[in-house]
């Protein structure tokens, strides 16, 4: 039996009500869309993900990916999420037309992507890699590069990586080591080592595309001297086939959960013939890169999202169809005649429900957000505009990878609690899941670090102007919430909430003008925390505006019962989550050192 894994309504409510797709659709990039196009698209996603990802969820996680003599063997389903993937536009549909794409708006793709992430996680990186791949290639590499591998890459024939870590570089990029050698005949010669490389390998596509950093003999230390690199694990020849390049499989991580998302072990240039080459200038490698680092960061926070989506309504079945206990009576007693209750009755049940409809709709909303910044930003008439819009996403990125990754692994945690013991039996499916998520905290930088590009850079950028633009756009949301009588508590609250940023930032920022940055840092996830919350809290108030708006329609699209627990769920993150901020700003505001290291070693 198939069962629901991600709510269509809630996802369209988010596209067209909060996030106002259909203003976007008046842009001329957009033109040849409309409503009805876009939900056609999401509907044959949905139809796709149901026969095609659902039904292998659990099978993928029970017969993993594998290496055997030097090559990687995946589940055959990746041969469907890539070729009929490929055809239903998965991998394209955002791109430029004459790039073999459909001009959707990212929104709308992301909306997408957040069906097939939340049927089947193990499956849509395969395609989202190939397509961020893909993104560099043409955005950044010479036309020839763009015309030997772009096409085929669209279709989902070949795919493509993202190969940046190394044994001794993970979170610091800047020791990178991996070898670029120029030679004569205009390619650069590779050799080295990158480990964890998702969907590094496979049986299935006859081509992988590598985007590989790399350092060119006498380039500088750090990451000014890293450039990128187009190394396929075959040479496309002249008339068209295919030869070896010297990209070894050396092994595939064995993982405690999307266990069906191969992570490969690579090595280059073993018998020094792997071919490299250059993807626009040298030494620009990592500034190329943060294209796709910003896209699969939003990707891992879509996914953190759409697993806890999954596991969310898993969890509601369940707390609807398992009877157990009795309602107290007025006498604190329980009766015997009474029939058991359903657990959904009982109000401890009901919060761990309302917690993860508060961390999966509030994170929807928020992914959603981030990409109609990429496409307000991409269409913008203005120097201005775009600026605006490419500083509010870059405000948001850090939070977007991490609030629905840790909140996500919380949110399943208090879904698979909704089971009791059933819920750790591999019978159900809900433990998955709290395997599954567990990654989305740790690749695409770890929450430590992204919380360190919030504090460190974003929130310093511009002298706080970014902090200050992205402020403005919560004090809108706030007033427009402030016209509904019944939200001007919670707007009053989120008023309340910018000023402690402000307070906790004034006590933080003078430990950065003076330099001290390892104190300035110590706490940074405190305050990923802590901003995350309040950010959220924006997300969950604007739904909660739009949801009254519907209230108030006699021809709203909803039923009364979508709007009214679209409101109790924004009640339920005011009540029970932000106030956690009242915690995290203790530590901020007395900040102990007890974290940084001293001369003596006390952690012992
Ligand atoms: C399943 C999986 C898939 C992956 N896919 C890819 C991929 O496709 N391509 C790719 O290139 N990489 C990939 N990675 C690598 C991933 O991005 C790294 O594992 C991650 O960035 C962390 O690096 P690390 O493992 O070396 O940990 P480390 O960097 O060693 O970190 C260990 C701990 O120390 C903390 N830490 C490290 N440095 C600092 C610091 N300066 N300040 C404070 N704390 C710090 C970290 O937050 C972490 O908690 C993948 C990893 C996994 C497990």
């Amino acid at each position: 039996m198939m069962n629901k894994y991600v709510d269509m309504d809630t996802l369209k409510f988010v596209l067209y009500d909060v996030h106002n797709l259909e203003d976007l659709l008046k842009r001329e990039r957009f033109e040849e869309h409309d409503k009805e196009s876009l939900d056609l698209f999401l509907e044959s996603t949905k139809d796709f993900a149901d026969k095609e990802l659902y039904p292998y969820l659990k099978e993928m996680d029970e017969q993993p990916a594998y290496h055997k003599e030097g090559k990687v063997y995946v589940h055959e389903q990746v041969k469907t999420m890539m070729h009929k993937g490929g055809e239903l536009g998965i991998i394209s549909a955002s791109f430029d037309y004459e790039d073999g794409g459909m001009q959707i708006p990212l929104v709308a793709h992301t909306a997408a992507s957040y069906i097939l992430d939340a049927a089947n996680n193990h499956l849509p990186g395969y395609a989202g890699l190939t397509q961020g791949a893909a993104e560099l290639i043409i955005h950044f590499a010479n036309e020839k590069l763009k015309e030997t591998y772009v096409p085929d890459m669209l279709t989902g024939q070949w795919g493509g990586t993202m190969c940046l870590t190394e044994p001794q570089a993970g979170s610091s990029l800047s020791d990178i080591v991996t070898k670029a050698k120029r030679t004569e005949e205009g390619f650069y010669k590779i050799s080295g080592q990158k480990i964890f490389i998702s969907g590094g390998d496979n049986q299935f596509t006859e081509n992988i595309i590598h985007l590989v950093l790399a350092r060119i003999d006498g380039a500088p230390k750090g990451t000014k001297g890293i450039s990128l690199f187009v190394v396929p694990k075959n040479r496309p020849k002249a008339d068209g086939s295919l030869t070896p390049n010297d990209v070894t499989t050396v092994a595939d991580f064995q993982k405690l959960g999307q266990r069906g998302y191969c992570t490969t072990h690579l090595g280059f240039g073993d018998a020094d013939d792997c071919q490299g080459w250059l993807v626009g200038e040298e030494n620009q490698g990592l500034n190329y890169m943060f294209l796709m680092m910003n896209a699969a960061r939003i990707a891992v926070g879509r996914g953190g999202s759409a697993i806890a989506s999954a596991a969310y309504y898993a969890s509601l079945q369940y707390a609807n169809e398992r009877p157990q206990g009795r309602k107290l009576s007025s006498d604190g007693k329980k009766n015997m005649e009474d029939n058991q209750n359903l657990i959904i009755e009982h109000p401890d049940v009901r919060r761990m429900l309302l917690l993860q409809k508060a961390v999966v709709e509030g994170s929807m909303s928020l992914v959603h957000l981030a990409t109609k910044y990429y496409d307000l930003e991409l269409t913008a008439t203005s120097d201005q505009e775009k600026n605006k819009y490419n500083t509010l996403l870059e405000m948001i990125i850090p939070v977007v990878k991490t609030y629905p990754s840790e909140a996500g692994i919380y949110a399943v945690n208090n879904g698979l609690q909704v089971l009791g013991g059933y819920g750790f039996c591999s019978d159900f499916i809900l433990q998955q899941y709290y395997r599954d998520i567990r990654i989305n905290a740790i690749y695409e930088g770890t929450t430590g670090i992204q919380s360190q590009d919030l504090l460190g850079r974003k929130i310093t950028m511009g002298n706080g102007s970014g902090l200050q633009m992205l402020l403005t756009e919560i004090t809108i949301a706030i007033q427009e919430a402030k016209k509904h009588q019944e939200l001007i508590p919670y707007a009053s609250i989120l008023e309340e909430k910018i000023q402690l940023t402000q307070k906790v930032l004034q006590e933080l920022m003078p430990h950065a003008m003076k330099g001290d940055f390892e104190r300035y840092l110590a706490d940074a996830s405190i305050f990923m925390e802590f901003f995350s919350l309040i950010i959220v809290g924006w997300t969950w108030l604007e739904m909660g505006t739009k949801a009254h708006e519907g209230l108030n329609n006699n021809n709203a699209k909803y039923s009364n019962e979508f709007y009214i627990g679209k409101i109790e769920t924004l009640k339920y993150f005011y009540a029970y989550e932000l106030p956690k901020t009242l915690g995290h700003a203790e530590i901020l505001l007395n900040p102990s050192t007890v974290t940084i290291k001293k001369e003596l070693e006390y952690i012992n």
